[in-house]
């Protein structure tokens, strides 16, 4: 059988947000790369995920050329409303850290941004490919086979091969077992969230810790909402199912966790249900001979602290450094603290995610003593402004090099 060969620089395994900057990124520096992904362009472009960017997020899209959509479209946030005990606590990001905010930009809209601008400059894209597989990592030429959606086979050649294939991916299985130390935290609940078309029922998004379980308001357009209530984990012994939701139950869900005394959520027609399972997870290390990993392929968050894509990109920023400094200066200084320095700051947005979906939910497995922790630990947020300060640096996002 012919194998179609091609040499590039760097190969890149996915086109989800850590694929994709990581090519604008290299293109910017002359770096040639060609990345894969097994899902059509469609699918990538339609799935509904994370929708906040942290500042450096938005202001690094701008710098790549692909804000200008999100900067007309995507709603600017000073802060966040925190509600407990029935009272809304807004913290003000603005005033909190010297002048940051957030994006309300959904993840798809900033994916179709980045594949536009990347085909615009004849970046190499191969949609649809099935049987990734890494070859000779450890060696000075590693590689990437493949199937083309047409059914021809191919290899890539390559100085160094990026891992951005998500956490069920091929990458971080092709790190030897004994070379992974891998830390996990599955938690005891899930989120079922829905997609309404409504105008926003309110200004920002709120984060509810309620007796009956964790609720978040959000948004997507002036059109669409996203509203999560937890639910049971899904894929359990006590699992919960989308079918033991009728949107009746939903709305009753919603308004009782997220109304006040003069405030209401305005409905709407529910159009898209799901239900998603909570995991904290790190491998170290994020490197193996010439495979570096990133974004969800060494690491995932609960989504309560918005870092999940924010971390992704701030890998293959970190990572793109690197490689720029090799290519320019043949100094492998960058690429061989990688590893090093990015697990350092994964493991503060892991602490930032673990910290926010402990105060907010309620876990089945507490006492009722560590319940009051959770609320004492948001009246302590809502009223110190140390405390405050501390949450909105990090849900704005810490420096890269933090
Ligand atoms: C259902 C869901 C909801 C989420 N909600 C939020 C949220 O509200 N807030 C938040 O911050 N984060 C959220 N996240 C997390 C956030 O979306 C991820 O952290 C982010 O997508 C990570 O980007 P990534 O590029 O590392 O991985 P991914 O976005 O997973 O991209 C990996 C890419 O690799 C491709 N791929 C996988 N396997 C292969 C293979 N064998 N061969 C070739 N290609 C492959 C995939 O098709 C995919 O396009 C959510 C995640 C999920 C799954």
């Amino acid at each position: 059988m012919t194998v179609l060969q091609k040499r590039v620089q760097v190969g890149i395994n996915g086109a989800g947000p850590a694929g994709l900057f990581l090519a604008l990124l290299l293109r910017r520096e002359g770096i040639e790369s060609i990345v894969l992904d097994s899902r059509e362009r469609g699918a990538i472009e339609e799935t509904i995920r994370a929708g906040v960017l942290e500042q450096w997020t938005a202001d690094l899209m701008r710098e790549l050329g692909v804000g200008g959509r999100m900067d007309k479209e995507g709603h600017f946030h000073r802060g966040i409303t925190l509600q407990f005990l029935g009272e809304r606590h807004h913290l003000d990001f603005v005033d909190l850290t010297g002048g940051k905010q957030v994006i309300v930009y959904p993840q798809h809209e900033v994916l179709k941004d980045l594949i536009a601008e990347l085909l615009a400059q004849g970046q190499d894209i191969v949609f649809g490919v099935k049987d990734v597989q890494l070859h000779d990592i450890e060696a000075k030429q590693p590689r990437l086979t493949y199937t083309r959606p047409d059914g021809k086979a191919c290899e890539i050649q390559c100085d160094f091969i990026a891992g951005c294939d998500g956490f069920h991916g091929p990458s971080r299985q092709a790190i030897p077992k004994e070379l992974r130390r891998e830390y996990q935290k599955v938690y005891p609940f899930g989120w079922l969230g829905v997609l309404v078309e409504a105008p926003p029922s309110y200004h920002e998004l709120i984060y509810s810790n309620h007796e009956r379980g964790f609720a978040l308001l959000s948004t997507r357009s002036d059109t669409v909402q996203r509203m999560y209530i937890q639910c049971d984990p899904p894929h359990t012994s006590k699992g919960d199912d989308i079918a033991n939701y009728p949107d009746e139950r939903i709305w009753d869900e919603l308004h009782a966790r997220l109304d006040t005394a003069d405030s209401t959520l305005t409905e709407g027609k529910i159009f898209q249900k799901g239900i998603i399972g909570m995991r904290s997870f790190v491998c170290e290390t994020m490197r193996h001979g010439n495979l570096f990993l990133a974004g969800d392929a060494a690491h995932i968050v609960p989504p309560t602290g918005a870092k999940g894509l924010n971390l992704a990109v701030g890998d293959v920023l970190r990572l793109s450094r690197a490689l720029t400094q090799f290519y320019k200066s043949g100094d492998a200084g960058k690429l061989d603290s990688y590893s090093a320095e990015a697990v350092r700051r994964v493991w503060k947005a892991e602490r930032f995610s673990w910290y926010m979906t402990t105060m907010l939910h309620r876990n089945p497995e507490e006492s009722d003593f560590e319940q009051r922790i959770h609320l004492a630990d948001l009246d302590y947020v809502a009223h110190s402004q140390a405390a405050a300060t501390a949450l909105a640096e990090n849900y704005v996002g810490l420096a890269v090099d933090l």
